[in-house]
């Protein structure tokens, strides 16, 4: 059933563009109706048609303990009554901020809305602390919706097969270097020939926003020498990955230091809430000790900080590895089920987060590599999931989520979904029809 998802879809359309406030919810790569959310507990979605699905998306990361935790709740309803926003400092921000600085590298961070602010903000320092234009960033990687940051990203973008976007100047990406993941060479020899006006090269830490692409042993490491040599600043964005693939994200699993970071998604725990932080020093150019300008009417905000600080506070040690054991399981079970229909496909995996490549490769190293899927197939095997009440997101290019609410119940169901959505997707991979993808209506 999803008639009232198909009406509140219509109505949607006629208020939102597209019907929804990010592209990919709409859809568009795997057709049909995005289902409508009411309510969500635990492993669970409930849509307007009373659909219980299994969650896969996690809100694209940021539910690690699962939807509606009743200890964050808690947190969130008593601060909430103490009042939502004073546009003044709050002991909730310090305790939320130094958990941060606990979990990782980073001496201070500065608390944003958005990963999206995030990013934006961290390259504005860099450029202020180095007093140069260009930055590096890599294909297939993405950080957000800011404008520089828009050139040959991840997301939504690789999802809709659009390569860029209108309405961002070529001045603007004119300093944004783009180079293929993974790739040492094409560093050297981006350092080689601009390195003097490189402000900073930032990475997803282990990117994930184009499926999961794990960097090469020593890449992280690698990227922050190249960097350093060349008097540039190393970000690592840990948007995603931060305070989920580990207690202390991807930094937790290589330990390469980055001079400066990014946090999102998982420290919010639902809210709008993010961070970028770095050293000490590095920081202290930020206003109102230095004479980068960032602000933020809502920045640590009350209620976020209290849903972020309550959901790293659970996020323990045994979280983090029930999370792992729930990973491994369920990859195990979809690479049988696609092996036993004869999917060709890949499973590629960062700690407990996973994606899957319907492609032949062997091993995919970059966004070139990520692009030869076969949509036409996932969009098959979401649908079939679906169907069954598993909700994975809606593209092929994104990493699945767990959270701790993931019981045997729910991994189970997901379980039981696999072999008929591995053949759905067989048919699809034969099918001669165009594949599906670049879908704007
Ligand atoms: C999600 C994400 C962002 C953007 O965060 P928003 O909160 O959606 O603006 C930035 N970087 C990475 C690595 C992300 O995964």
């Amino acid at each position: 059933m999803t008639a009232r998802s198909a009406a509140l879809f219509d109505a949607a359309r006629r208020v939102i563009p597209g019907g929804v406030n990010s592209p990919v919810r709409a859809f568009n790569s795997v057709g049909g109706t995005p289902r409508f959310i009411t309510s969500a507990s635990g492993a669970y979605l409930t849509d307007a048609d009373g659909n219980e699905l299994v969650d896969l998306i996690c809100s694209w990361g940021p539910m690690l303990l699962g939807h509606a935790h009743p200890e964050v709740v808690a947190a969130i309803t008593e601060a909430a009554a103490r009042g939502t926003s004073y546009g003044a400092p709050t002991p909730a921000e310090i305790d939320l901020v130094a958990e941060i600085v606990d979990r990782t590298p980073v001496e201070q961070a500065r608390l944003v809305n958005s990963g999206t602010e995030a990013t934006m903000s961290v390259l504005r320092l860099a450029r202020g602390i180095t007093g140069r234009d260009k930055i590096v960033k890599f294909a297939g990687c993405y950080h957000g919706h800011a404008d520089s940051l828009l050139a040959a990203a991840g997301s939504g973008l690789a999802t809709l097969g659009i390569p860029g976007t209108p309405g961002v100047t070529a001045g603007t990406t004119a300093d944004t270097i783009v180079l293929p993941y993974n790739d040492r060479a094409a560093v050297t020899a981006a350092f080689a020939e601009h390195g003097p006006e490189i402000a900073a090269l930032i990475t997803e830490a282990s990117p994930g926003n184009m499926g999961v692409v794990p960097p090469a042993e020593g890449f992280n490491a690698f990227l922050a020498e190249t960097a350093r040599a060349h008097g540039a600043l190393f970000v690592s964005d840990e948007v995603m990955t931060g305070f989920r693939v580990s207690r202390s994200g991807q930094f937790g699993l290589d330990g390469v230091e980055p001079d400066l970071m990014t946090f999102g998604k998982v420290m919010g725990g639902g809210f709008p809430c993010a961070a970028f932080g770095g050293r000490a020093d590095l920081m202290g150019h930020l206003a109102p000790v230095g004479e980068v300008y960032q602000a933020g009417t809502l920045s640590g905000n009350p209620v976020a900080a209290a849903a972020g600080l309550t959901t790293l506070r659970l996020a323990t040690d045994e979280v983090y590895a029930g999370l792992g054991t729930r990973a491994d399981q369920l990859r195990a079970a979809v690479s049988e089920a696609l092996r036993g229909a004869g999917v060709p496909h890949l499973v590629q995996s960062a700690g407990s987060m996973f994606s899957v490549f319907f492609t032949d490769a062997d091993e995919v190293v970059d966004y070139a590599g990520a692009s030869g899927q076969d949509t036409a197939a996932f969009a098959a095997f979401f649908h079939a999931m679906l169907d069954a009440g598993v909700h994975l997101p809606p593209s092929a290019f994104e990493a699945w989520f767990l959270s701790a609410a993931h019981d045997d119940a729910a991994i189970d169901k997901v379980i039981t979904a696999l072999p008929e959505a591995a053949r759905a997707a067989a048919r699809a991979a034969e099918d001669p029809q165009p594949k599906q993808g670049n879908d704007h209506d």
